[in-house]
């Protein structure tokens, strides 16, 4: 058998049927160099987001099982295309849905994870000599319901798969050549990286690089799956390889600044200060799928023995949440739960920042002259974040980018932008 090579194409790559001929050329390139190919396709351009905000637009808080019934269907129409394309510069091709193949997942909506891949069919299928195109970002139960997951979540379909038939490589292609000090739509100077560690690219995805899903990262580094980034627009470009160790002696601190616009704090005001009453908050919000990201818990105030909690959760579980907190307010016999959209987090990434002191404070103080605001700190090994007001956040990355000297000086290539939704 041959070398098995995954490729993930992105919805900027396949947003139009000139863009999908681009990307078949490039499927039936790395075919006629003698190696399987396994390909996994996001959804055409924005068509995502104009089926959720069509979900919406007819129900506030639609149910889990019907938006994935309805989000798993614009992968279908890629990969039917893609299959087309490929079969019309003459090679054999088929295209399979997550069912198909059969990528079992837990029995989540919206964000399910993978659980196992059958490979039986893919085998037989590349063994026939076949391009395989299958369907990114959805699942299946054991069950037979249909799941996705999570936005962004073609990227962890494609490296899973690429883990379960042990390939030689993952190649992401999408509309820039690599990945970046931080996001080149917002510091147009910022410099590619020729290799990320795992462990870098797993803080800078979960801090909001949303050029690789986080799961993907993870799914690379648990089955040492050797991944990178590249443009589909711009092949001979290598883009940038996920590693698993990086040099030794790290120059720079940081490697990179990332932020993230998709979270919403919540305070929960004047809680009983008794033992277990954070384990009743953040078990109630657990028992739902609401992953926390940042918390923090004020001193216990004397006179009246309450705290405050404050923590922030992804903006989609919020209507959840909502529900969740006012019986949890109940039974925890708290006060006002106040809520803020209008927040960014703020990060800096690397893993060079490990026993160097000075770089928390470095942060602070240029967020400070720029008179932003902190509203909540964490930190990692790797990692210091902190929460701000939306409106600082592209003057808090291109000022924290440049006090860490991590600008090239030179443009990058950002390809296919696609109008707004
Ligand atoms: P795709 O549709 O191919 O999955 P995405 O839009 O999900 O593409 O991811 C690519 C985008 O990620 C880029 O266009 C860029 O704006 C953004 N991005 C954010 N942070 C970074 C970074 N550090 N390096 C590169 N791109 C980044
Ligand atoms: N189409 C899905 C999304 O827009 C999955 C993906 O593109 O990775 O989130
Ligand atoms: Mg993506």
């Amino acid at each position: 058998m041959s070398n098995i090579i995954v490729q993930k194409f992105g919805g900027t790559s396949v947003a139009d049927t000139q863009r999908i001929k681009n990307v078949a050329r490039i499927v039936v390139n790395e075919k006629e160099q003698g190696n399987d190919v396994v390909v996994v396709v996001s959804a055409m351009g924005h068509t995502t987001d104009y089926l959720v905000k069509m979900a919406y637009e007819l129900n506030p808080n639609p149910s889990g099982r019907e938006l994935d019934m309805l989000l798993s269907t614009g992968e279908c129409v890629s990969i039917a295309l893609l299959t087309m394309a490929i079969q019309a510069l003459g090679h054999k091709a088929v295209s399979f849905n997550a069912a198909q193949v059969g990528i079992f997942t837990e029995n989540v909506h919206t964000k399910a994870r993978i659980i196992d891949i059958k490979t039986d069919k893919l085998k037989k299928n590349l063994s026939e000599g076949k391009i395989i195109v299958i369907a990114g970002f959805q699942g299946i139960t054991e069950d037979g319901e249909i799941t996705t997951l999570g936005r962004g979540g073609s990227d962890t379909s494609a490296v899973a798969l690429a883990g379960a038939l042990n390939a030689q490589r993952c190649d992401i292609y999408t509309d820039v050549d690599g990945v970046y000090t931080t996001d080149p739509r917002v510091v147009p100077t910022a410099s590619k990286l020729d290799s990320v560690s795992y462990e870098e690219m797993l803080e800078l995805a979960h801090a909001g690089a949303n050029v690789l899903h986080p799961r993907s990262v993870e799914t690379a580094k648990q089955y040492c799956v050797p991944l990178r980034v590249r443009s589909s627009f711009k092949t001979s470009d290598m883009g940038t390889l996920i590693i698993g160790v990086e040099n030794m002696e790290i120059n720079k601190p940081v490697a990179g600044v990332a932020s993230d616009l998709s979270q919403v704090r919540i305070v929960v005001c004047d809680i009983p200060d008794t033992p277990g009453e954070a384990a009743t908050l953040f078990g109630s919000l657990a028992k739902e799928n609401i992953s926390v990201d940042m918390i923090i818990q004020s001193y216990a105030r004397k006179i009246s023995n309450t705290n405050d909690i404050a923590f922030t959760i992804n903006k989609t579980d919020l209507p959840k949440a909502k529900t969740i907190l006012e019986s949890v307010k109940e039974k925890l016999n708290a006060g006002d739960i106040k809520i803020d959209e209008n927040i960014a987090k703020i990060s800096i990434i690397g893993a060079g920042m490990i026993d160097r002191p000075g770089i928390a404070s470095t942060m602070f103080e240029t967020l400070a002259s720029n008179s932003i605001n902190i509203r909540m700190i964490s930190t990692s090994e790797i990692k210091i974040s902190c929460l701000i007001d939306k409106q600082d956040a592209n003057k808090a990355v291109k000022t924290l980018h440049e006090v860490f000297n991590l600008d090239s000086g030179i443009e990058a290539e950002v390809n296919g932008t696609l109008p707004d939704v």
